[in-house]
């Protein structure tokens, strides 16, 4: 009975992992979401909208003072030129701005490149647009071979999918990579949409680069992020792409029939999240920082080889060796057995590589990081 556009992908394996941790009350180091509370202000800026009446649909691109602060913070911290009215869409998470750009610019049949390892949902947002990946592999110490991705591109091209900071291997990706990036774009008249949802999670002295920032690049790019993971609100569902008017006209088509709009009173509180102080993205790397040690220690420890990374909220691990199990299975295990969940590597692969790897979150509290240090300590390897 169902579409063949659906019969390509499953549903996501890491809210799936997270419904399992639920089951035998694993501790969820899955999914990447926050444990912890959402800022006090933005919390009350929320109900403040509620109760201030904003409860009615807004302009289906986004609210007017929304875009606009977001255009400020575009020019500002990604150096783009972002027109409010007719180049900032404000959808449904950047899920849905990944989404919708894809069914927006991409037609059946049309190649599209994607670095792995990639973030889940990129499989079936090409699979619902009919793109056919073109996959260039992240190498395990972040390198990128230069040569796969240049013979990536070809004349079927129409995009690329960039995710930086990446999820999952945790890369930032450099200038003169973008730059490489940008000129093959350029070459092959192809537009980049780049995921720039984990921007302020940066480690090490780390610089964010945004590829629409690039001489060149400004009408072939559409710029995704956020508020999910630098506010700590996953649950708002509130999103937005940055593109040229028109590519924003094609992208707003589909979110228009899509969803109608984003959540209205979610919108006018994330005006008050873009007015926050310098030093909150501050505070938010270093929390990060702080976290990405407990987790990589206490996994190096349990005897994980474990990819130290550059940007956002997770650690890819190989599955120790010897213990006869691939990654779904390994991932079963330590749910019932350890009592900790993460997310089989072959979510994140085209590749068979994905099946000797993992993938830990430490968007959590201090104290679930401790406690799944604990049990990480207690546990046996089994041998085959
Ligand atoms: N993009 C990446 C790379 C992610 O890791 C995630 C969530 O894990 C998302 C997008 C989802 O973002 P949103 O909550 O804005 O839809």
């Amino acid at each position: 009975m169902q579409s063949r556009r659906v019969e390509h992908f499953v549903e996501s394996v890491i809210r799936d992992m997270t419904r399992l941790a639920l089951k035998h009350d694993a501790i969820n180091l899955a999914q990447g979401f926050p444990d912890f509370s959402a800022p006090e202000e933005l919390k009350r800026a929320a109900a403040d909208a509620i109760m201030g009446d904003y409860n009615q649909y807004s302009i289906t691109w986004g609210a007017k003072d929304l875009r606009e602060e977001i255009s400020r913070k575009a020019k500002e911290y990604n150096h783009i030129t972002a027109d409010p009215d007719s180049e900032v869409t404000v959808t449904c998470g950047s899920t849905e701005a990944m989404m919708a750009s894809m069914l927006a610019l991409v037609d059946a049949g049309d190649e599209v490149v994607i670095f792995e390892p990639f973030y889940e949902n990129y499989g079936p947002d090409a699979a619902v647009s009919g793109a056919v990946p073109r996959f260039v592999p992240i190498g395990d110490d972040g390198s990128i071979d230069e040569d796969a991705l240049v013979s990536a591109f070809g004349k079927r091209t129409k995009a690329i999918i960039l995710n930086t900071p990446n999820n999952p291997a945790g890369k930032v990706f450099s200038r003169n990579e973008l730059r490489l990036i940008a000129d093959l774009c350029t070459d092959h008249d192809a537009i980049a949409v780049t995921d720039e949802i984990y921007e302020y999670i940066l480690y090490d002295g780390r610089e964010h680069t945004s590829i629409g920032s690039m001489d060149g690049m400004h009408d072939r790019t559409v710029t995704i992020s956020g508020f999910s993971k630098t506010y700590s609100v996953t649950g708002w569902r509130i999103g937005y792409a940055l593109a040229e008017k028109h590519l924003t006209s094609a992208i707003r088509k589909v979110h228009d029939f899509l969803t109608v709009g984003a959540p209205a009173p979610l919108q006018h509180a994330c005006v008050t999240a873009l007015r926050f102080p310098r030093s909150y993205y501050e505070e938010l790397a270093g929390m990060y920082d702080r976290k990405r040690m407990m987790l990589y220690d206490a996994l190096s420890a349990a005897g994980f080889e474990c990819l130290m990374p550059e940007g956002a909220y997770y650690i890819l691990t190989d599955i120790p060796e010897g213990t006869g199990m691939d990654d779904m299975a390994f991932a079963k295990y330590l749910v019932r057995e350890a009592g900790f969940s993460a997310v089989p590597g072959s979510s994140f692969y085209n590749s068979k590589k994905g099946k000797h790897k993992l993938r830990f979150t430490f968007s959590k509290k201090d104290e679930t990081l401790m406690a799944a240090s604990e049990r990480l300590a207690r546990l046996h390897l089994p041998r085959d």
